[in-house]
């Protein structure tokens, strides 16, 4: 579906995209996830044929965004930060309107907007104005409007950015349904890293324009399972003990949580060293649980990988 090989995007001294490669493959959710000015919006500019690369390649359906950028844009939708609706025009009037400028046969119209609209839960409210929906409703209005002309590909920018947890629950459901029951491939740029946890088949990290790791959760946090906590509950009286010795492992990093140590840099393997170590001191050592490395560990491990100088820390192999 998307095939992109050293895509470069420079703004002036600014390389807001570095030289990344990627592929997507149909049906599939796909994140691209980073910190502000990571990339990713131009990433989804560059997809969309509305910027030109400073080198490097894109394929979307196989075609050039930027010479077959009508087709491309025909088969694809865009959900951008913000919903950017008609706030004077009800919501059908605002599917209608775009449903012209989309190109979408007048016969279908009525039908598909139908659809959309109970599918998205907007019906009951589908002629009251858009300037008095809720921050959700209308963007869930923008997601009818992005799937009005029913494209392939949906690219998805921040879609939950302010909405309630109950209305960001509501649209990652209906986002899910879109890849699962509809079919589609989706790209989705988010910061939510729970969120992406849950809705993606694989992410990719992306800092300063340049791809940090891309894999799906459960791969990426099986390659960062180091950056995950080990929580240890030792006898109260003891607990400073413990402590000091934790801190004298090599990369670990151990405080006190809730009367109980929590550790992060201690590899599973490493753990019966630790224990052993702790009982030698006459620790009483009555837990010990490693916790599944989640996406929000592997983020900020990244992170703090590529803040370091790049020979401190080679990166562990994560499929592209
Ligand atoms: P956010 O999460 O805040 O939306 P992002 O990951 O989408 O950020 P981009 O919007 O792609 O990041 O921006 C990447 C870099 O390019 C940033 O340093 C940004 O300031 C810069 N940039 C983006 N658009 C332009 C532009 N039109 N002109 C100059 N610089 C730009």
């Amino acid at each position: 579906m998307l095939e992109v090989a050293d895509l470069v995007k420079h703004y002036g001294p600014v390389r807001a995209v570095d030289g990344i490669s990627f592929s997507v493959k149909p049906g599939e959710v796909f994140g691209l996830l980073g910190h502000n000015g990571a990339g990713k919006t131009t990433t989804i500019r560059l997809l969309n044929g509305v910027l030109r690369p400073t080198s490097g390649t894109a394929r979307v359906f196989g075609l050039c965004p930027i010479n077959d950028g009508l087709t491309v844009r025909q088969r694809s939708g865009v959900l951008t930060e913000t919903p950017s609706l008609e706030e004077r025009l009800s919501a059908r009037q605002n599917l209608r309107y775009y449903a012209d400028l989309y190109g979408v046969e007048a016969s279908q119209v009525p039908g598909r907007f139908e659809a959309l609209l109970q599918t998205f839960e907007l019906s009951e409210v589908g002629d009251g104005r858009v300037g008095g929906f809720s921050k959700g409703m209308k963007q869930r209005l923008a997601l009818c409007r992005a799937l009005l002309h029913q494209p392939e590909l949906l690219y998805l920018d921040e879609p939950t950015a302010g909405l309630d947890p109950v209305a960001a629950r509501r649209v990652i459901a209906l986002i899910r349904e879109q890849s699962r029951v509809g079919g589609r491939t989706v790209v989705i740029c988010t910061h939510n890293l729970g969120e992406a946890e849950q809705i993606c088949d694989r992410v990719a990290v992306l800092e300063r324009g340049k791809l940090l790791a891309i894999g799906t959760p459960a791969e990426l946090a099986r390659a960062y399972q180091h950056s995950a906590k080990v929580l240890i509950e030792v006898a109260p009286e003891t607990i400073e003990q413990a402590l000091a010795c934790a801190r004298g492992f090599e990369g670990v990093e151990a405080r006190a949580e809730n009367g109980q140590l929590s550790l992060t840099g201690l590899s599973r393997q490493r753990i019966p060293e630790l224990v052993a170590a702790l009982v030698k001191l006459d620790v009483s050592v009555y837990r010990v649980e490693p916790q599944e490395a989640s996406l929000e560990d592997v983020y900020f491990a990244l992170h703090q990988r590529a803040d370091q100088p790049p020979q401190a820390h080679p990166a562990p192999e994560v499929k592209a």
